[in-house]
This record gives structure tokens, sequence and C-alpha cells, in this order.
């Protein structure tokens, strides 16, 4: 058990007892905890086969795509940062709404922003733009594929970030890209 194996669960657990029912839950919030743990991860010690150790009950992706449910997101779009010609091999998922709205704000392409119930058709791993150094642990539930998302549903009924918190993303990503900082792929 690490330090940040303690904060990891501590974020969990405080996660589990939000409301979910908020349009814009804080940043930190896992909109549906995983029943069978608890939101946990785990239960006797055990990785929690249902949510392959996220404690996150749904996972969100964001994007400016028009999608139906049985469609497939599948990884080679462009980043939401650094080199916008460039493509990923990945494909991102997270259990936060709040992560999810990012994606959809920031994605590239025309039209409303839209979020999307989805599940993984494979391997899922930590995304580790959002992990490690920046933040310790996974605290917005970010994770990321090499193979495609199932669309489950449209989330709709969320509001977006405020235009001051926008700015201030942007100026973010703008400096990342000046700074030739790059998505780890
Ligand atoms: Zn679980």
């Amino acid at each position: 058990m690490t330090a940040a194996d303690d904060q990891d669960r501590a974020v969990r657990g405080d996660a589990a007892q939000e409301s979910a029912a908020s349009a814009h839950p804080g940043p930190l919030v896992v909109t549906d905890p995983c029943p069978v743990c608890g939101g946990q991860g785990a239960s006797d010690e055990q990785t929690c086969p249902a949510c392959r150790g996220t404690g996150v009950g749904r996972f969100y992706h964001g994007t400016k795509a028009e999608l139906r449910p049985g469609d497939l997101i599948a990884p080679g779009h462009a980043p939401n940062f650094g080199r916008l010609d460039r493509s990923t091999p990945w494909v991102y998922l997270t259990g936060t709404l709040d992560a999810a709205i990012w994606g959809a704000e920031l994605s590239f392409g025309e039209g409303p922003g839209r979020i999307y119930v989805v599940e993984p058709t494979g391997p899922i791993v930590d995304d580790p733009n959002l992990t490690d150094q920046k933040f310790p642990g996974n605290p917005t539930r970010s994770y990321r594929s090499r193979e495609p998302l199932r669309v489950v549903g449209e989330h709709t009924g969320w509001s977006g970030h405020t235009a001051e918190e926008l700015k201030a993303m942007n100026e973010g990503l703008e400096r990342a890209r000046a700074q030739g900082i790059e998505p780890i792929d």
C-alpha cells in the first residue's frame, strides 16, 4: 500500500458518498460508483471484476461526434491538446462527469459537445496525462484503451464549465502547446 493508493482510496470513498444527481458535479466525483464494490474498486481484498478495479459503475466519453447506441468509438482521432494534425492510438473514457464535460468542450470538431455512456470492449489503463505527477493516483477517474468503446446511450442534461473556467483551461492548453508538450502515447 503506497501513499498514492491511500489517497486513491480516500478519493473513492468520498466520491461514493456524493450525490450523482447534480448536472455538474465536482471535478473528482465519480458520477455512478460501481454498485458491486460500492465504488471501492475491490471487495474482500479482491479486485472488483464488475468495474475492473476502477470503482466506476458508468463510464463517459465526451466528444463533438453525433453517435447512436451500439456505435463504436475507435482510437485514431486528434488529441484534445498538443498538435491537432496527429492522431492518438488511444480512445479515452472517464468515470467523472466533469472530465467528460471537458472532453466534450475541448474535443476537435463542429457542433455542440456530447457526452456518451460507453463500455470498453478491451483492456483499459489509467490515462497517464491526468495521473502520476500532475494528479497523484487517478482522482479524475480518467482511463484509456486501444480497443473501441461501445456507445450505450447519450447522457443529456449536463451543464458546461463557465466562460472563466473555459478561458483558463484554453490558456493552459495554449501554454502547453507553446512549450511543445504532447499527449503521452
Ligand atoms: Zn466494482
